[in-house]
């Protein structure tokens, strides 16, 4: 286990003091594990319904993250997946209750139930109004006598919103109450997992998930689903989830929602923003009118990737109290409605046309296939050993590039040589994408211009196009010799194959031969240039992938150069 943490005994303590010390507008109970707004005496003086809520840590950001004006009043930190205490929940209840009430909201989970439910009749008893209400929104559980029930898990963020909202516009607590028993009613979620979590106390994930396994309908304290599957698309897992979430809830065409889509715990950024288009897709094809919807962490399952969806059916006066303001931290700031655009796309200018001068060279074809393919096959290797000293995507940007190319290798048979190697730089370009995608695209742009220029034929042209490609990814990439990059190879090649005599076959063993000189030694240099340059001396004894690859595809083209005799 690796964690950012003390002690684990402690997790909860550092926390609570951390959101303390960080967070505007939070206070903690001495003594006490609850958090409650800063400003609690101006709020219990005002009149309005006190708001309550809570249950394990682990959640983060919730509750604590939820305590703020136009949401809770306090929330209450149990240990890590464990029910705070009857007397932590009762200290929050006299710390808010003033004459207009507390409204507690529960997740369903036993403990809870039970310690919260046990400080209201002890807190009612001392002549504090007060009223709970449950969230079991888990559509993943049928509700029967074979389970406890189903579960509270990201919906209740919904329910603090709305009943938040009508608590900071003055209504009783029986209004608020009967606003967020609506909400609760309303709400269903559904959760998948790509990976269980880690209980800093445990140490150890609560279960295990092999790399190409999912988790349906998990719950939120690293407890494993009720089905096991195998990794899909993101659009066809959010569809799944989506689908049973609407028919649970009885969502149907023309229907007006909200949807919730939450972040476990460790899952990207930008995988959420991939959920989030997929539910927005789900949610169009059930021909829902999707009104407003939030993406980002807003109850979690400590370090669990994957997510969860949340849908609510709403009407004016529900979207007004979610669009409500509130100072809590965790809700995302945007008060104003954010109703989904469909997706937009605008028509991209083509590139220009490209000219297609010059005779057509029947070895060109040959050549950039074997080039295409060569790469191809060396994928993995090339990736093994751009993952040793920079990010591991080499392999699979130049084997896509090689496949784009293969899949449009028609369209060269009739360019003469300038205008293909153009047309060979604008889908790598295209195609390939980081360092090399750039480099080689100038590369082939400098070899078409010699390719027009040059009077040469042959392994001139050959060598004078190559060395033009070197010299100008050295100007764009500001690498030199000895730099360790694709460069190393590539202008060894070019110096060979101007050496050379006439003999195709001779010069292009050479200019590989040279090249595979150049790549080898690289291992022996620390890195200047490129991702690899951040490791320093610890890229010392690998090759440099990019002047391995170099070698690849030069090695397939004197094949074909050489042996029809270029
Ligand atoms: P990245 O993932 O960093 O965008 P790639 O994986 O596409 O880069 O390519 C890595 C290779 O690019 C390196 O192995 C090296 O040969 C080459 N390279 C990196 N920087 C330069 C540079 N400034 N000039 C020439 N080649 C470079
Ligand atoms: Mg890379």
């Amino acid at each position: 286990m690796k964690k950012l943490i003390n002690d684990v005994g402690a997790v909860v303590d550092d926390m609570i003091d951390g959101l303390v010390r960080s967070v505007d507008g939070l206070a903690r109970i001495e003594g006490e594990r609850v958090i409650v707004r800063r400003d609690l005496d101006a709020v219990r003086s005002s009149g309005q319904v006190a708001l309550v809520s809570g249950g394990g840590s682990g959640h983060e950001p919730a509750h604590a993250g939820y305590v703020g004006a136009g949401m809770l009043t306090a929330a209450v930190c149990g240990d890590v997946f464990t029910s705070p205490s009857t007397d932590a929940v009762l200290s929050a209840i006299r710390a808010v209750g003033g004459p207009a009430g507390v409204l507690l909201i529960v997740k369903s989970y036993t403990g809870d139930r039970l310690n919260f439910g046990l400080a209201a009749e002890i807190a009612r008893a001392e002549g504090i109004p007060v009223e709970m209400v449950i969230v079991a929104d888990d559509v993943s559980l049928a509700t029967g006598a074979s389970n406890a029930g189903r579960r509270g898990i990201a919906g209740t963020v919904l329910v603090h919103k709305v009943a938040g909202a009508a608590a900071a516009a003055g209504l009783s607590l029986g209004e608020v109450a009967a606003l967020a028993r609506r909400v609760s009613a309303g709400v269903g979620s559904m959760g998948v997992g790509l990976t269980a979590c880690t209980v800093p106390a445990a140490g150890r994930p609560s279960f295990s998930l092999a790399d190409d396994e999912i988790e349906f309908g998990l719950g939120i304290h690293g407890e494993a689903g009720v089905r096991r599957d195998r990794l899909q698309p993101a659009g066809a897992l959010v569809s799944t989830v989506a689908e049973r979430i609407f028919d649970d809830r009885g969502l149907a065409a023309g229907d007006r929602v909200v949807l919730l889509v939450n972040n476990l715990g460790a899952t990207p950024s930008m995988e959420m923003a991939i959920v989030a288009g997929e539910a927005a897709r789900a949610a169009e094809a059930r021909g829902l009118r999707v009104e407003r919807m939030w993406t980002g962490a807003f109850l979690t399952a400590l370090d669990m990737a994957g997510f969860s969806l949340s849908a609510l059916a709403v009407d004016d006066p529900l979207l007004g109290h979610l669009d409500a303001p509130t100072t809590a931290s965790a809700w995302p700031v945007s008060t104003a409605p954010v109703s989904v655009a469909p997706s937009v796309a605008m028509a991209a200018r083509p590139d220009e046309a490209l000219d297609s001068a010059g005779e057509p060279d029947p070895r060109l074809v040959p050549a950039i296939e074997a080039a295409a393919r060569a790469l191809i096959a060396d994928e993995a290797r090339l990736t093994a050993l751009d993952q040793a000293v920079g990010d591991g995507d080499l392999g699979l940007n130049l084997a896509r590039g090689a496949e784009a190319i293969l899949a449009g290798i028609d369209d060269y048979r009739a360019l003469g040589r300038p205008a293909a190697l153009r047309r060979l730089s604008a889908v790598v370009r295209k195609t390939v994408g980081g360092t090399s995608g750039a480099l080689y695209a100038v590369g082939l742009m400098r070899a078409a211009a010699v390719a027009d220029q040059s009077a040469g034929e042959g392994v001139a042209l050959w060598g004078e196009a190559l060395a033009a490609a070197a010299d100008a990814i050295s100007r764009l990439g500001d690498a030199r010799p000895g730099d360790r990059t694709m460069l190393d190879a590539l202008l060894p090649a070019a110096e060979a194959l101007a050496a050379a005599g006439d003999d195709p076959r001779a010069a292009h063993a050479a200019a590989v031969e040279a090249a595979t000189h150049g790549a080898a030694a690289t291992a022996a240099i620390a890195s200047r240039r490129g991702r690899s340059s951040y490791l320093g001396d610890r890229a010392v004894g690998h090759p440099d992938p990019g002047a391995e690859a170099v070698v690849v595809w030069l090695a397939a083209i004197g094949k074909v150069l050489g042996e029809e005799g270029a």
